[in-house]
């Protein structure tokens, strides 16, 4: 094997997993970070933030041989509890046997676990290390110290590119021919905000749900950490009202929340002060092409497929890419113009795919689960994955409780929709659906697809 290592720009999610699946190839790995370590900052009390790993995530971390460490920092969220502005919540299962969850991580736990994991199989981390662009022709990496200006070049047996939804090294491609890049900010932006624990260190709410406050084009979720607290984001238009510009002031904050989340503020002590001092994120999908050049380099994750995050899918993508390079290494060694032409053949669809699905979920989840009509589909469609678990599963099992590659859980979530409707229309409860028409439709519509990914093994772990 080539001597010289492979560079891995970013040592976020997807790069630190990255390196860390080629060391235990046994390759020379040097990861370049723009930040400084994060293991040696103080994380200020109170602000975890939070990520739902799901199964893609989980079998990642499985062959390196970190799912059991992870899972043990990790809460379960079963299903959605879903919060109206007045009268009764509701639980919504995720699964029709009410057993899979999602789960509840904290982002900065599972990136410093990681980058340990990494260093202790030989990745060495250059920190403060800033990727400013690429000569693509010959690999030769442009880079800037944060801590002293210098700038310099580095070259490796090849690069992968990890470096996010803001990469410096795809602006550097920008100007290439033929390299196709668009990116689509959404007319909401979000907060993160913060639910503290009770005083003895318990969890105000019920702890395995993920929550969420459903306001039409608007809404707030919450997800359980394992320190009592919930880690709470409002996704807001910017404009308009309400809109995060029409909230400069604590008093309408707290109006804005009394109005619309009145059981989330009576837990929310210090919403103001948080309100005022987080910033306002931005939410953005892109997309582009070509994702990787002959044997110089691939870009994985949010560089390349930075998606909005109402499918909690973006680092679970991000960790199939990672899943899918390590494969093809397995088949191709360190001949990487195979490897990356294959990868891309692999997964741009399925970037594609999800990012659009994540989109629509936005809506989903801001406003149809408050919707009655659709609670009544879902119940039909959990009622369908029990009487016929060898031919019929939801979009949802699919994106977060399989690995069927996403664009495929596309196509199938539009068909499942249409059997759905014909099968819903003018029954008076889920349970009355005719089962004789749902067998033919499922047969005629869906074919024998679900046993094909069942004897493929990606239905389950
Ligand atoms: P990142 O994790 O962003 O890592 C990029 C790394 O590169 C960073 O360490 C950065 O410092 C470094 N870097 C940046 N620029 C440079 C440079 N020029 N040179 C060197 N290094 C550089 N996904 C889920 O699966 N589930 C969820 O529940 C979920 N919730 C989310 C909620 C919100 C509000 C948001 C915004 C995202 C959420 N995501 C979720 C998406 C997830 O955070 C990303 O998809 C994931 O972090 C992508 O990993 P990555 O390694 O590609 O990028």
């Amino acid at each position: 094997m080539n001597d010289s290592p492979v560079i891995v720009l970013g040592a976020g999610l997807s790069g630190s997993l990255m390196a860390l699946y080629l060391a235990q190839r046994g390759m020379k790995v040097e990861i370049y970070e723009r930040r400084q370590d994060m293991r040696e900052m103080e994380m200020s009390a109170g602000k975890s933030i939070n990520l739902a790993l799901s199964v893609r995530g989980l079998y990642a971390l499985k062959e390196v041989g970190m799912e059991d460490e992870i899972l043990s920092i990790c809460i379960p969220m079963k299903g959605r509890r879903v919060h109206p502005v007045s009268g009764e919540t509701n639980f919504q299962s995720y699964s029709s046997d009410n057993k899979k969850a999602i789960n509840s991580v904290s982002r900065g736990d599972l990136n410093k676990r990681l980058m340990n994991r990494a260093e202790k199989a030989g990745v060495v981390i250059n920190f403060n290390q800033r990727c400013t662009g690429v000569d693509v022709e010959s690999g030769e990496v442009f880079m800037k110290s944060e801590l002293s200006d210098e700038t310099y070049s580095v070259q490796g047996q090849t690069i992968l590119v990890c470096d996010g939804a803001n990469s410096g090294f795809r602006s550097s491609l920008l100007y290439r021919p033929r390299f196709d890049f668009s990116q689509t900010f959404l007319s909401h932006g979000y907060k993160e905000l913060t639910m503290p624990p009770t005083i003895s260190g318990k969890h105000k709410m019920e702890v395995n749900a993920l929550h969420i406050w459903p306001r039409s084009h608007y809404m707030l979720i919450a997800l359980p950490n394992l320190d009592g607290s919930y880690t709470c984001t409002l996704f807001l238009p910017y404009e308009g009202k309400p809109g995060f510009e029409n909230l400069s002031t604590p008093e309408e904050v707290n109006a804005f929340f009394k109005k619309d989340f009145p059981d989330a503020l009576e837990l929310m002590p210090e919403l103001a002060d948080d309100f005022f001092s987080n910033p306002t994120g931005h939410l953005v999908t892109i997309r582009c092409k070509p994702w990787v050049f002959e044997d110089k380099y691939a870009i994985i994750g949010d560089a390349v497929h930075a998606m909005v995050p109402f499918y909690g899918q973006g680092m679970n993508a991000a960790f199939e890419d990672c899943t899918e390079i390590n494969r093809l290494v397995g088949i191709h060694g360190n001949n990487w113009a195979k490897v990356f032409a294959e990868y891309e053949k692999n997964r741009l669809a399925h970037g594609n795919a999800i990012a659009d699905l994540a989109l629509d979920n936005f809506i989903e989840m801001r406003d149809k689960v408050g919707d009655k009509a659709w609670v009544f589909k879902k119940s039909l469609e959990h009622l369908l994955e029990k009487e016929f678990p060898e031919s019929y599963v939801s979009r949802y099992e699919l994106i977060s409780f399989s690995r069927v590659p996403y664009a495929e859980a596309q196509q199938t979530g539009e068909i499942n929709a249409g059997i759905l409707e014909e099968l819903a229309s003018g029954l008076s409860s889920p349970e009355s659906f005719d089962r004789n028409l749902a067998k033919s439709l499922i047969l005629q519509k869906l074919g024998n697809r679900v046993a094909g990914w069942k004897s493929a093994g990606l239905l389950t772990l």
